[in-house]
């Protein structure tokens, strides 16, 4: 334990929030907390923490003022009430929400004399506090500047992307469409799985060993998607097609649902009538950047 000068507020005590200012005590902080269920804070007011009685006086005690909440109203539902209390305050808002709610907040914030750094994190609450998690903000730079040391204690890596407040909340989302969608892959091969007398842990090395070749997929593609290069040498979409729609029957015949991958064989049908069948199937992602074209 060492002794710090700043101490530091954190509103909202989900999971993530609790392991924050859990955090914040391991590294001898003081930590004053609010949270709309109160008992969710005991255990952390018995290793030392303060509980504010009102988000006011939690938001009085403190410079710095974390925020961990479900999203931007529940933001909006504590401070709104409480604005007189936020003038001179830097709330760190690791609230996961749009980059659009992250920018009007900003402006909101600033309307009322307080600075928001917006921050993604990329990490559950088991990842909170180590030293290679990472955590992605955007704001005034000399804040992230000046609060570096409080945010290290968060996660010990971070990537400011720019003044904008929108970018964090950008970056966070790019990483949930990619964490969702895949993980819904993977529900679909463990369905797959079941359906054929496979349990989850049968086809774990398999799964993990697809996984791991996605990576070199990634940067193989990422190059000629940013020269606007789809040549059909490695992969062409129509062949992308029938690998699909094996993989449609496959599952319509096991009797496992079909709306996930007879989405991604419509994206491929796409392809082909706007005429890339002959064009890698890396061509899918002009059609999502022009939805309407
Ligand atoms: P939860 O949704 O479990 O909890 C967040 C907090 O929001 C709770 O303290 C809850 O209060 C409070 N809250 C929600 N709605 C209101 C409201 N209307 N008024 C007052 N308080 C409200 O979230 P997590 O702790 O899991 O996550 C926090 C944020 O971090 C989310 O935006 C999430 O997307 C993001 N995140 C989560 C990760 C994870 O693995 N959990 C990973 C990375 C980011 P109460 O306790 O009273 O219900």
């Amino acid at each position: 334990m060492h002794s710090t000068t700043q101490p530091v507020t954190v509103i909202g005590l989900g999971p993530m929030g609790q392991a924050m200012a859990g955090a914040f005590l391991d590294r001898g902080y003081e930590v004053t907390l609010w949270n709309r269920t109160a008992s969710r804070a005991d255990d952390l007011v018995a290793r030392g923490a303060m509980l504010a009685p009102t988000v006011e006086k939690a938001l009085a005690a403190n410079e710095l003022v974390v925020l961990s909440l479900t999203d931007y109203d529940a933001v909006y539902a504590l401070l709104e009430p409480a604005e007189a209390a936020l003038a001179g305050r830097v709330l760190v808002n690791l609230s996961s929400d749009t980059p659009e709610k992250a920018r009007a907040a900003a402006r909101w914030a600033a309307e009322r004399g307080a600075v928001q750094l917006t921050g993604g994190v990329t990490v559950p609450p088991s990842g909170i506090g180590r030293p290679e998690s990472s955590t992605f903000y955007s704001g005034p730079r000399e804040v992230y500047d000046r609060h570096r040391p409080a945010l290290r204690a968060i996660t010990g890596r971070s990537d400011y992307r720019g003044e904008d407040a929108g970018l964090a909340a950008l970056m966070y989302q790019i990483g949930m469409v990619m964490f969702w969608t895949s993980m819904l892959s993977y529900w679909q091969a463990v369905a797959l799985a079941d359906a054929n007398g496979l349990k989850a842990a049968d086809i774990l090395p398999h799964a993990v060993e697809t996984a791991n070749s996605l990576p070199g997929f990634f940067a193989f593609y990422a190059e000629r998607i940013d020269a606007g290069v789809h040549t059909g040498d490695v992969d062409r979409l129509a062949m992308g097609l029938a690998s699909v729609e094996h993989v449609l029957h496959t599952n319509a015949d096991a009797g496992v649902d079909t709306a996930l991958p007879a989405a991604v064989a419509e994206l491929f049908r796409r392809g082909m009538d706007a005429g890339h069948a002959t064009d890698s199937f890396s061509s899918v992602v002009e059609l999502l950047k022009k939805p309407d074209a």
